[in-house]
């Protein structure tokens, strides 16, 4: 009986990998291990990481590129198939759309079953809830509200609904809770202290865009605080989003206040993304009268993404009254910098693009900050970049959607999500005026196991991507 376990062991020896990738320079941010490399995928797993070569069924001859996870976004509102190919040319491989997040986290992920490109999952957002609850205008069409969801304050009723929202999307998969708090000005701190107070129960991570921003007081420090205090009070963990725009010339003072709560040992993390324009719904409560002094800027770097002309008085007014998005250039570039040169910062998109407009963070983010910032700025080793976009995001979310430990890291066991590129060439190409152009020097990505970019061109018809979900229980 000895031959047949030995023969089935020298048949599994014999047997040829699916996907081989040979001779890159492997950079997993996880173990430190930067060197050359072959691994081998079986079963969209890596399931060998050898110093020899390997042999495969599909071999990708990976000399001279970087060999990285896959790249994750926690911050990505674009999240259809014109986006995600935008996204898999940028190395993305997982996509999770946490700020604003959605009323029914099933429906959502039902839309998009088989239909994925990259792996993808969803929030459960408190601010499409109140568009729900509040049977807002905009309720059904956009991310954020354009009336009374907005700029109403809610009844104890409206708070328990809102509270079963969050409750119901958790239970079905939510992966946290998503807030926009500038967008909902009327939501009381009451009112966000009970929907963190439904995190906290459930140990599910809030991410947050602050009620604030820049130095007009209330500033943004004062929102930062609002929420760091609801973090402590409740035990959600917390992530603030693209501390550059809400912090502005503030952002250095967040950055080092998160810095102190969590030496203090509070679960506080943030993002940026690396522009120096924003972009939002011009209908939202964000142009609301005094915005001129809160952003610090006036018409003339406000620009319609529709069109890309700069606004005026009379510009401003009557697109108002319609639906469309404005890019404010606004972000000092030294903000910028420092934000993506901090430790604390993770990358994050915070990107849309429709039909070819928006903002060019939604096929750039990446490559930008790989070829611009840690390549001719060098603000960062390549390293720490890496690390950034793939093992700091996956920890991130892996206590609620444990199916990230398998994320963000190349080793054997680990998903084979991997981008590989031309660390010389990497480069953004999508501009303000032209958005929507890949980036060049992706040259490889894998999702699980299958090629999506294949020698810098998307592969079409296929659909590896799979939903990321959020296992919670809630505590007695
Ligand atoms: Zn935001």
């Amino acid at each position: 009986m000895r031959w047949i376990p030995f023969l089935f062991a020298a048949a599994c020896f014999a047997q040829p990998y699916d996907v081989v990738i040979n001779g890159g320079r492997v950079m997993d941010p996880e173990s430190g291990l930067d060197a050359v490399r072959h691994i081998g995928i079986r079963g969209g797993k890596i399931a060998a990481l050898s110093a020899a070569a390997l042999r495969g069924t599909r071999v990708i001859d990976a000399r001279g590129l970087v060999v990285s996870p896959g790249f994750i976004d926690l911050h990505a509102h674009g999240q259809n198939l014109e986006n995600q190919r935008y996204q898999v040319m940028d190395g993305v491989t997982t996509a999770l759309e946490l700020e604003i997040g959605a009323y029914d986290v099933e429906a959502w992920h039902k839309q998009r079953e088989g239909k994925r490109l990259i792996h993808s999952g969803v929030s459960v957002g408190h601010v499409q809830s109140r568009m729900k609850v509040f049977a807002d205008p905009a309720w059904g069409k956009g991310l954020v509200p354009s009336g009374v969801a907005a700029r109403r304050a809610a009844t104890e009723e409206e708070i328990t609904l809102l509270k079963r929202a969050v409750e119901n999307g958790l239970q079905k998969g939510a992966v946290g809770v998503g807030f926009g708090i500038q967008y909902t000005p009327a939501a009381s701190r009451w009112e966000i202290l009970e929907m963190f107070r439904v995190a906290g129960r459930f140990r599910a991570p809030v991410f947050v865009h602050v009620r604030h921003m820049g130095p007009t007081e209330p500033d943004a420090m004062n929102a930062l605080e609002e929420v760091i205090a609801a973090s402590a009070v409740t035990g959600a963990p917390l992530h603030v989003v693209h501390i550059t725009s809400s912090g502005l010339t503030q952002a250095g003072k967040l950055l080092a206040t998160i810095a102190e709560a969590k030496s203090r040992g509070m679960d506080v993390t943030t993002e940026c993304y690396p522009y120096n324009a924003a972009m939002t719904e011009l209908r939202s409560a964000m142009f609301d009268p005094g915005w001129e002094k809160v952003l610090g800027i006036s018409y003339d770097k406000i620009e319609w993404t529709a069109t890309g002309e700069r606004l005026t008085e009379a510009t401003f007014r009557k697109y108002r009254s319609q639906e469309g998005m404005v890019i404010m250039h606004m972000i000092p570039d030294a903000v910028v910098e420092q934000a993506i040169a901090s430790p604390l910062t993770m990358i994050a998109s915070d990107g849309e693009i429709t039909n070819g407009r928006g903002h060019p963070r939604g096929a750039g983010t990446f490559s930008r900050v790989l070829g611009h910032y840690s390549r001719e700025r060098g603000i960062l080793p390549l390293m720490d970049a890496i690390r950034k976009m793939t093992l700091m995001p996956a920890k991130r979310v892996e206590s609620i959607a444990p199916q990230m430990k398998g994320k963000g890291r190349v080793k054997v066991g680990a998903d084979a999500d991997l981008t590989l590129f031309d660390a010389a060439t990497v480069r953004d190409r999508a501009t303000f005026r032209e958005p929507a152009l890949p980036s060049a020097g992706i040259v490889h990505v894998l999702v699980g196991g299958v090629p999506v970019v294949a020698d810098g061109k998307l592969v079409e018809n296929v659909f590896p991507g799979k939903a990321v979900r959020g296992v919670t229980s809630a505590a007695p």
